[in-house]
Order: C-alpha cells, then sequence, then structure tokens
C-alpha cells in the first residue's frame, strides 16, 4: 500500500561517494507515500491502469460507479458482481486501496454529530466530523494531518505539521460520510450529503493541488466522480494569497472562507501569524477578487476571543472594512483547546459584536457549538499524544467545524 525507497548513505548523512575503500553504512531511508487511488486519478487516468491491466477500458468506469454512486468500497467487493470475479481483485487492488482506517468513533447530539479520527497507512493520523441537521448533512474534513500555520487559538496548529493528506485521502472521508449518511447510521434518519467544508485539520490552500483535484473530483458527475453541487462545498484559508487567487481561476465556485479574526495587523500578526507575510489588507483583496470572479459570497470567520479581539473598537473596525462588500461575518465562540488560556467572549459581550456589526449593515451569524463535548468543534483537538506517526503530535483531531451554514441567529 505504500511505496518505499531506499538509499544508501554514509554515516555522515552523505551519499556514497563511490571511493570504495570507505565502509557506508547501508541506512534504508523510508519515504512512504499514500497508494494510488482512483480518486487520484481522472477518468482517463483510471481506463489507462485497467487497459495497463489487461482489461477492458470500461472496468474502470464501473468500479467507479461502485466508489461514487453505490459508495462501497474494497470491503464491499463482493457485491460488485458486473466485474468477473478474476478481474475485480486485481481491479481493487490497482485502483481502491484501503488509505484509511477508522482509530476511533465518537458521537454526541444525540447520535446527530459523530467524529471520526483516521489512522493513514503510514501512521498519520487525522479527523474527520460528520454533521446532521433537519436539513441537510456536512461533513467537515482534514486536508492535511496536522498544520504547521502555527495559530495559537487552535489544536491543531499547536501540534505542528505531520503531512499533506492525498486526494484519495481527503476524498475518501468524503465518501465515507456520504455513505453513514446514506445508510441511516446517523439520527435523523437517511439522507444526502450535501455540504463538504474543509475545516477539519490543517490549511487547505497549503496543500493547494491534492485539495483542488480534490473539489474537482467531488463535483464532477459520476462515475468521475461524486456529483455534489460546487455551492454546498467550502474552503476555509488562512489567508494564503496567492493560492487564493489562483483559487478564484479554476473554475470551481466553491464557497471561500476566509479566517480573519482580527481587523488590524498588529493584533492578527500575533493570532494568525501567516499574517505577517499577507497582511489584511492583502487578504482582503484577494478575497474580494475570488467574489468578483466567482460571484461567491465570501465567508469571514472570526473566533471571539474573550478580552482580545471583542471590543466595540474591532466591531466597528470590522465593519469599515466589509461594509458593501459581498461579503458576511461567521462569529465563532472560541472553543477552548489544551494549548491555550484563552477563552470565548462572555454572552453580553458577544451579542454587543454582533448588534454592532448588525447596525452598520454587515450579514452576521454566529456559528453552534456542536461537537464540543467531544472535541469535534472548531479547532478542538485530542490532544491525545500518539507514537503512531514516528514522533509525539496530538492526534487526530480535527477542528472539526460547522461554517457551511450552522447558524443560530442571535
Ligand atoms: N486552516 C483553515 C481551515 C481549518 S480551521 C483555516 O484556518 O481557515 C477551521 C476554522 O476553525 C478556522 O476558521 C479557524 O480559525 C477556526 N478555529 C481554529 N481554532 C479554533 C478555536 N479554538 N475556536 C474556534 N474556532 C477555531
Ligand atoms: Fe492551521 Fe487553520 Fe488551525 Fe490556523 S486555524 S493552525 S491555519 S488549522
Amino acid at each position: 500500500m505504500t511505496s518505499t525507497t531506499a538509499e544508501s548513505v554514509s554515516p555522515d548523512g552523505q551519499t556514497p561517494a563511490g571511493d570504495g575503500g570507505r565502509v557506508a553504512l547501508s541506512l534504508t531511508r523510508r519515504t512512504t507515500r499514500p497508494a494510488r487511488h482512483l480518486a487520484d486519478l481522472s477518468g482517463e487516468e483510471r481506463r489507462q491502469v485497467a487497459v495497463s491491466l489487461g482489461q477492458p477500458a470500461f472496468r474502470a468506469d464501473q468500479l467507479s460507479r461502485h466508489y461514487f454512486t453505490r459508495l462501497i468500497d474494497a470491503d464491499d467487493a463482493d457485491a460488485m458482481t458486473d466485474l468477473p470475479e478474476r478481474v475485480r481483485g486485481p481491479l481493487v487492488d490497482a485502483l481502491l486501496p484501503r488509505l484509511l482506517a477508522a482509530a476511533r468513533t465518537q458521537s454526541c447530539d444525540d447520535g446527530r454529530t459523530r467524529k471520526t479520527a483516521w489512522r493513514a497507512a503510514d501512521g498519520a493520523l487525522l479527523e474527520s466530523v460528520i454533521m446532521r441537521y433537519p436539513d441537510r448533512a456536512t461533513v467537515c474534513v482534514s486536508s492535511q494531518a496536522g498544520c504547521g500555520m502555527g495559530c495559537p487559538f487552535c489544536a491543531t496548529g499547536q501540534g505542528g505539521l505531520t503531512r499533506n493528506l492525498s486526494t484519495g485521502e481527503i476524498v475518501e472521508q468524503v465518501v465515507h460520510a456520504a455513505r453513514v449518511i446514506r445508510r441511516g447510521e446517523l439520527a435523523g434518519g437517511t439522507a444526502r450529503l450535501s455540504n463538504v467544508v474543509f475545516m477539519g485539520m490543517g490549511e487547505p490552500l497549503a496543500n493547494y493541488a491534492a485539495v483542488t483535484a480534490a473539489l474537482r473530483r467531488l463535483v464532477a458527475a459520476p462515475p468521475e466522480g461524486l456529483g455534489l453541487s460546487a455551492r454546498g462545498l467550502t474552503v476555509s484559508t488562512v489567508g494564503l494569497v496567492p493560492a487564493m487567487r489562483r483559487l478564484a481561476t479554476e473554475g470551481l465556485p466553491v464557497t471561500l472562507a476566509l479566517s480573519l479574526h482580527a481587523p488590524d495587523d498588529e493584533l492578527r500578526d500575533t493570532l494568525v501569524p501567516i499574517n505577517n507575510r499577507w497582511p489584511v489588507a492583502e487578504a482582503l483583496a484577494a478575497a474580494w477578487e475570488y467574489a468578483e470572479l466567482t460571484g461567491r459570497r465570501i465567508s469571514i470567520e472570526y473566533a471571539l476571543i474573550d478580552g482580545v479581539n471583542d471590543d466595540p473598537g474591532r466591531a466597528e473596525a470590522l465593519a469599515a472594512l466589509l461594509v458593501g462588500r459581498l461579503a458576511h461575518v461567521n462569529l465563532i465562540p472560541l472553543n477552548p483547546t489544551d494549548g491555550s488560556s484563552w477563552q470565548a467572549s462572555a454572552p453580553a459581550g458577544q451579542r454587543a459584536f454582533v448588534r454592532r456589526l448588525r447596525e452598520r449593515g454587515i450579514a452576521t451569524t454566529v456559528r453552534d457549538t456542536r461537537g464540543r463535548e467531544i472535541a469535534a468543534a472548531c479547532g478542538q483537538l485530542a490532544a491525545e499524544p500518539t507514537a503512531a506517526a514516528g514522533r509525539p503530535h496530538r492526534a487526530a483531531a480535527a477542528a472539526g467545524s460547522q461554517a457551511d451554514g450552522t447558524r443560530v441567529p442571535r
């Protein structure tokens, strides 16, 4: 399932010079990559794989339909009865490897929220959160195992980056959620997965190629992809300006959420360290460019932190930045994390902040705190150290979140 490369290196870390006189230690350096999965490939590339196995090209489409339409995977290969048994095994091995194993599943909200911690083949841990609402179902997915952006209020950031996820690993989280929802495994009955938010672990735009390929698979009609509406997809970014600009030109009209958290550079520099590279004005300029090119309203994410960014002056400054723009503000009461002593704003302060924004004509919602008790809410990582990935890091958890519109108007 993983590709391994070995190379010979000398004790001082150099590759052998080939002088023959020196005894070099032969160390094996393993570089593992997630196995190739059909979701990593376009329909045409999948067909080429089928042909390389001596199969007719259409076998790849049959397999893709099982995955994207019937939502079945290698565990249910026996149900792929239109694939002759002798071709099923090789085809499944080549295109449908098991990328993620559920390490832990937790539920709350009377069974309407489920968080799954996944272990990838190399031991990397990540999480996704499925949320069932009366009128829709959402999954919050991870784009990286961990995150390297270092926002101090976020448990994912406190743990650092393990690695980027592959397109297959991202799509797998979504297909799994679609299956759970369709089978009615969550309270609330059977439904169709309608929303995917990239608000789990990681910075999606720091894993640009894999994330945009995943978005394409999610919106492509079967058998190429899952056939979701781009309107139901949200990519949340800390504000990687060049990647935001590039995303605007991809022809993927997904919703872009910008995690702003402060209207001024002085404070944002400390809350969102990447602000030192791309300050507020540049991040917002890229957001407005995105809105203009895609016609999509920007979601401005703002975690309300007691005594830090919730003062009236900042509400006014935020309103001044947004007035007249195609944007709305999504306020997130800060979810507590082990690595920070910051608290959510008190209810009165929160209400005052909302009122000020609305008085300036800024559309504003407050996100619910669904999943808090199982550390599945925004930015809350299960802080379990694990040796699985070879170094201690905060396990699995995702900033499972609800920015798809899980809003509680106040
Ligand atoms: N890296 C991306 C997406 C993942 S984080 C980003 O930062 O946008 C998803 C959302 O959760 C972001 O808006 C992030 O700012 C927010 N978040 C992180 N930690 C949080 C916390 N402790 N409480 C509330 N929101 C948090
Ligand atoms: Fe990374 Fe987003 Fe957390 Fe910042 S808030 S550390 S960008 S996951």
